[in-house]
Order: C-alpha cells, then structure tokens, then sequence
C-alpha cells in the first residue's frame, strides 16, 4: 500500500485546495491533495470549464479550465503530490498526534494537518428518471460539457429549466447541427436575459422548444439516436438526437467525510473565522464545504480562507518556529522559493 509522511493532507483539489498549496508552500509546508476527479480543478473544471467568471481579482474574465491551469502554474514550484481518482475514506488520529488519512485505493498519508476543501463533497448531477438512461451515459448522455467540439454538428437536445440548461443552449446553439431545449413548463429559474435571447433564437427557428419531458431513450451501445417526448396533453412524440444534455441540478453527498469524526452543521463543516480550524485540533477546513456567519461561496472566499488557514497550519507543524509575515514582491526568500529571485 502507497504509504507518505507530509505537512498537509488536503481532501479536494478544487480552486480552494489548490490555492491553499501556494499559501502553504511560502512558508515551506509540504501538501498532498486527494481528488475523487481524475484531474485537479472541483466544480471549475468538472462543471463549467469553458464560462467564464468574472469575479476573480485582478482578472477580469477567465474560464474555469483557465483558472486552473493558471493556478496549477502557480503552485508548480511547491512541488505537491496529487493522488487523483482516489476518494478520501479515512481519518485517524496517530498515537504520535499526526493524522492518518487513507483513500478507498489503499494510500495512507500521515500528516501534522488535514485540511478539508472538499467543495460540495462528491457531487454528483441529478439523473432524470428514464429507464435505462445509465447505459448511455458518459457516451452521448452527458451530465456537463467538457468540451463544446464534441458537440459540433451534432443533433443535440438539452432538459432542464435552470441556468446550466439555458447557458448550454445559448453557447451550444452556433455550434451545433440542430439545438432542442425542452422544458417540463413555459417557465424558468434562470438569468432573465439567457431567457430572452433563448425565446428569441426559438422564434427566429435557430432553435427548438418544446414545453415537455423526456420519455424514453431510443438508441444502440450506449448511441443514442432519439427520444420520445411527453407533452402536458400527453401526448407524446419523437425527436431524433445524437446527445441528450440533462441540466437538473446537483445533489452535494458529503460521501465519507461525514465519518471522520468532525463536527457538522447541515452537511457543512464549521470552523472559526480567526484559523479556519474545525473542532477538532489539525482538522482545517475551507471553500465550498465549510461554514461560518456570513460565508459566501465563491472562489476568492476560498482563496482569503486557504491564505488563514496556512498561518495557523504552520505552527500546528512547526510548534516551536516563529512565523515572519513577509511580501513576495520584497522578501528575496519567499521569491527564492519561487524560483524568481534574481
Ligand atoms: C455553474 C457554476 C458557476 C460558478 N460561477 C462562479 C463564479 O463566477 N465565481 C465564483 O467565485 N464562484 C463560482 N462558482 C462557485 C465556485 O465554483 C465554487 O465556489 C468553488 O469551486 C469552490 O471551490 P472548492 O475548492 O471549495 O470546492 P470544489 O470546486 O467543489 O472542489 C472540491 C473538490 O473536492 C473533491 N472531493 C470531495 N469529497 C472528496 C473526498 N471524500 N475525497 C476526495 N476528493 C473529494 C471533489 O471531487 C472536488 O474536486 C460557480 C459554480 C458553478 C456550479
């Protein structure tokens, strides 16, 4: 079994998991990340990567998959170890006082800190109930667009009345053979002007609209070649697609984490504002999954909570080193570690 001794073990390596390498990393703390994904980025990468945000500091548009790209540059001379497609499972306290975190592919990582930032936990996208959808996913039924180009000149058809399903039909319509939007009611739970633009593209027949649900899958190994609709009247009819897109939310499983032993507070973890520390001494949480008066989800959320937590990480795992709060545009050892001083 991959056994490893650290400073940090972080569950998630989502923006927030991979910020918090950087603040590590200045102040010369070590980090392994676990991610459930089979790559680094959380929601970035897995939901939206090619929309952009807008509110990150200093950059006034970039996309999710840009994002992290950019901090995986950033975090490059720390040096972390990532253990992708492994989900944390564990959590034990060493007689030593260290943690033992363990994942259900059999590494252990014994470290002085855990630091949860594991987003909404394992999420997962809510699965319409069709019978027999299952075997078409991941070949032409697809929770998330990871890469518009496999939907060029594609019949497509997307479900769902929320943002994600009117965002996809706006930025998959130009690119696609022909876009169906179907909706179970003339109404939505989305951006007012996404929902315009959308009317205005059915009106000029760019797109298709239809007030029904997906009935049945028709298709071969794992293909899909159409779908029976249902109407409100109930009536029902065909529509030939290559690729069904299902846009119903997500459902936030907090997986193994709700086992570690660690105080919850509606699925979410709560930790003080000061160090970002649970209730349980060298248990650090940040992002998406934690919580305290006034938390916002948001990506820079994350980053200032990463930033706090390091500083009080460290003297969990130096006890007896004192900490000197220095720049990176004037402390020549921080761009040491850099690797940009001159
Ligand atoms: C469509 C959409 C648009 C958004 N737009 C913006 C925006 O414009 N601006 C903004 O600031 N925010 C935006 N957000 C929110 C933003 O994406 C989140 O705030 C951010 O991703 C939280 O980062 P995180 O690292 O805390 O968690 P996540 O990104 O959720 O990453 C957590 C990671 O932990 C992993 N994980 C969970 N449990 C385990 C386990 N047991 N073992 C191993 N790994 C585990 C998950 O696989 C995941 O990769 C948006 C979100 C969505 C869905």
């Amino acid at each position: 079994m991959p056994s490893f001794e650290t400073d940090v073990a972080i569950v998630g390596a989502g923006p927030t998991g991979l910020f918090a390498v950087f603040e590590l990393g200045l102040l010369d703390l070590k980090a392994h990340l676990v991610d459930i994904l089979d790559r680094p980025g959380g929601q970035c990468t897995e939901l939206y990567p090619e929309k952009p945000i807008y509110d990150i500091p200093g950059l006034p548009v970039v996309t999710g998959q840009q994002l992290v790209d950019r901090l995986m540059e950033q975090i490059k001379p720390f040096g972390a170890t990532f253990h992708c497609g492994e989900m944390a499972s564990g959590l034990k306290r060493q007689p030593d006082g260290r943690w033992k975190l363990s994942t259900d592919a059999g590494t252990e990582i014994v470290a002085h800190v855990v630091v949860i930032a594991a987003g909404g936990g394992s999420f997962m996208p809510k699965r319409p109930p069709i019978h027999g959808i299952e075997a078409y996913e991941g070949k032409s039924v697809h929770y998330a667009v990871r890469k518009m180009e496999m939907f060029r000149d594609r019949r497509v058809l997307i479900a769902g009345g929320g943002d994600s399903a009117l965002d996809w039909t706006l930025n998959l319509a130009p690119i696609a053979k022909t876009l169906t939007l179907v909706h179970h009611r003339d109404g939505f739970r989305a951006n007012q002007h996404s929902v315009g633009r959308m009317r205005e593209l059915a009106a000029a027949g760019t797109i298709q609209f239809h007030v029904a649900s997906v009935k049945a899958l028709h298709g071969a190994g794992g293909q899909l070649t159409g779908v029976t609709l249902l109407g409100h009247d109930k009536r029902e009819w065909r529509i030939e697609t290559d690729a069904l897109l299902p846009f119903f939310g997500l459902t936030m499983k907090l997986g193994p984490i709700a086992h570690f032993g660690i105080n919850l507070h509606e699925n979410l973890i709560p930790v003080d504002t000061a160090r970002f520390e649970t209730e349980t001494p060298g248990i650090f949480g940040i992002g998406d999954i934690i919580t305290y008066p006034g938390k916002l989800k948001l990506i820079l959320s994350g980053f200032h909570e990463a930033a706090l937590m390091a500083q009080a990480a460290f003297h969990v795992c130096r006890p007896n080193e004192k900490l000197r709060f220095q720049y990176t545009t004037s402390s020549s050892s921080l761009q040491k570690k850099l690797g940009v001083a001159s």
